[in-house]
């Protein structure tokens, strides 16, 4: 069986560590083939080699660096369903869905592609007689980015292609569970004429990530995955010294008022719910229902579920598939017992389905939960599944307070006809991304992508603007050119004049 290589220094590298694990299809519940664990040593020489290339490509005009992005972009762009096919037998996602995942990585890729303009520092003429001052956005050095196994290829997008063009080189350590898709954007890097060492890989679990945040070379380090494990390592990484962004988990509410288009808020529900088999972290877990309103939707919704195609991801009719391991379809199905046991009403019941001729892979059907209280777990936890929890609020106030109590702030929605309701919700709510009849606000790659509260450790968000600010740090200049009436040793602090 193949086993999947780190990828350092521009060439595959079998590494020097003996651990492997093992990756699945998820749709058939087969092993496809083994990705190699990095040692602390192999982590060195990825660092080392993402140094020495630091050097070289830290200094490499605008020009030439627009144009390796400009080569990748269309790379990816050929390959956009290869991509998404890899995507697929990896992760589980439906085709249609991998495909999105890379027109939306894609497009962070086309604004990297404007660096030029985008690295423009600022200038002050005269800041004092005849002396001038400016800003200059440089390099960190080397960076490292550690991604989770939902989105392989989107969320590695958000970083490399931004530190990169700001004239980083970078050490990605992708998710064990869905690597493959790291290797081939590698090939596509250097294909592009990116010098080997500027971006390197490597494979692993935890021996891995350690040694990036401990690693005395590495500058910056851009994280994304469970709340859990971003706190870890904001909090290792800063204490060795490090700028860190990084990102976790989520329980997005959508807030259904009842004066809302309860159609469209119903396909909202279900594609925001159930999309991905629950697997974003931009899915609505929760649907905070005021008023009636739950009367209204929860028939519309069970209907939508009914019709909802559940299968292989390469199966064109197939709208959601598998869950990413057995663990974790374990775990989600446990969300389910225990939300029942506490006393939440289960309207629909996802453990029971059966894929014909995949009866070992993954498969978990859309779940609804009605009468979801705060202090239960399915509401309290990410669950991170098909799982949609319906809870019921008398007033928009005590749906905000809902939103409000939660430790997870990534983003959240609101449905309704009211302009001034809509208006006040966006103003008030305590949530980094905010959606108006949009379930899924996730930003274009010209703002930036993050939560609030325990959804982001760090202060600043994922690319666009301040990607920019993260990889680059701020040096200011004054100048002035000699002038004999300004000579002569003046020990007072310099005063402008
Ligand atoms: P995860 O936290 O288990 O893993 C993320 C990365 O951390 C992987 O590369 C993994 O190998 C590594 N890792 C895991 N355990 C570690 C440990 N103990 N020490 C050091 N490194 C470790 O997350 P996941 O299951 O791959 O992804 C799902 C999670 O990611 C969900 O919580 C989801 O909400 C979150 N997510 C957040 C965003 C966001 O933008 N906020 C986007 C996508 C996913």
């Amino acid at each position: 069986m193949e086993t999947l290589q780190h990828w350092i220094n521009g060439s595959l590298v079998a590494g020097s560590g003996d651990r492997k694990g093992d990756v699945f299809n998820p749709a058939t519940g087969d092993v496809q083939r083994s990705v190699a664990y990095a040692s602390v040593g192999d982590v060195d020489d990825a660092v080392a080699t993402a140094k020495k290339a630091a050097g070289t490509w830290g200094n490499a005009s605008l020009a030439q660096r627009t144009r390796v992005l400009f080569a990748y972009r269309e790379l990816v762009n050929r390959h956009k369903d290869d991509i998404a096919r890899m995507l697929t037998l990896e992760h589980g996602k439906v085709f249609s869905d991998a495909q999105g995942e890379v027109q939306r990585g894609l497009e962070v890729i086309e604004f990297a592609c404007g660096l030029a303009h985008l690295l423009k520092g600022e200038i002050s003429e005269n800041v004092s007689t005849e002396v001038d001052s400016y800003s200059l956005r440089q390099p960190v050095g080397v960076c490292a980015g550690i991604t989770p196994f939902n989105f392989p290829a989107m969320v590695p997008m958000w970083m490399y292609p931004m530190a990169i063009a700001c004239g980083n080189t970078f050490v990605l350590k992708p998710s064990e569970r869905d690597p493959s898709v790291t290797n081939f954007s590698a090939e596509l890097l250097q294909k592009a004429g990116l010098p080997d060492g500027v971006f390197n890989v490597v494979h692993g679990d935890k021996v891995a990530v350690d040694r990036l945040l401990e690693h005395p070379d590495v500058g910056a380090v851009s994280f994304v995955g469970s709340t859990p494990i971003a706190r870890y390592i904001y909090e290792t990484g800063t204490r060795n010294g490090k700028r860190v962004q990084a990102l976790g988990g989520a329980k997005n509410h959508m807030v259904v008022l009842p004066d809302a288009d309860m159609d469209l808020a119903a396909d909202a529900a279900v594609g925001a719910g159930y999309g991905s088999a629950g697997e974003r972290c931009m899915a609505i877990s929760v649907l905070v229902a005021v008023g009636g309103a739950a009367d209204k939707l929860l028939p519309k919704i069970r209907e939508r579920i009914a019709d909802l195609n559940v299968g292989n991801g390469l199966d064109p009719a197939s709208q959601m598939g598998p869950l990413i391991t057995k663990v974790h379809l374990d775990r989600v199905a446990g969300y389910v017992a225990k939300g029942v046991e506490e006393g939440a009403e289960l309207l629909v019941d996802g453990r029971t389905l059966k894929v014909p001729g995949h009866e070992r892979g993954f498969f978990l059907g859309p779940t609804l939960l009605d009468r979801v209280r705060p202090e239960m777990s399915c509401y309290q936890d990410e669950i991170f599944g098909p799982v949609l929890g319906v809870a019921r609020a008398a007033t928009y106030d005590e749906a905000i307070a809902m939103i409000h109590a939660h430790r997870y702030a990534n983003g959240t929605a609101i449905f309704t006809n009211d302009g001034g309701a809509a208006r006040k919700f966006q103003h008030d709510i305590q949530v980094g991304m905010v959606g108006i009849n949009v379930p899924i606000p996730v930003p274009m790659a010209y703002y930036s992508f993050g939560g609030w509260k325990q959804s982001l450790f760090g202060d600043l968000h994922i690319y666009g603007p301040d990607g920019i600010r993260f990889y680059t740090r701020n040096k200011v200049v004054i100048n002035r050119w000699p002038d004999p009436r300004f000579r002569g040793v003046d020990l007072g602090f310099p005063q402008n004049k």
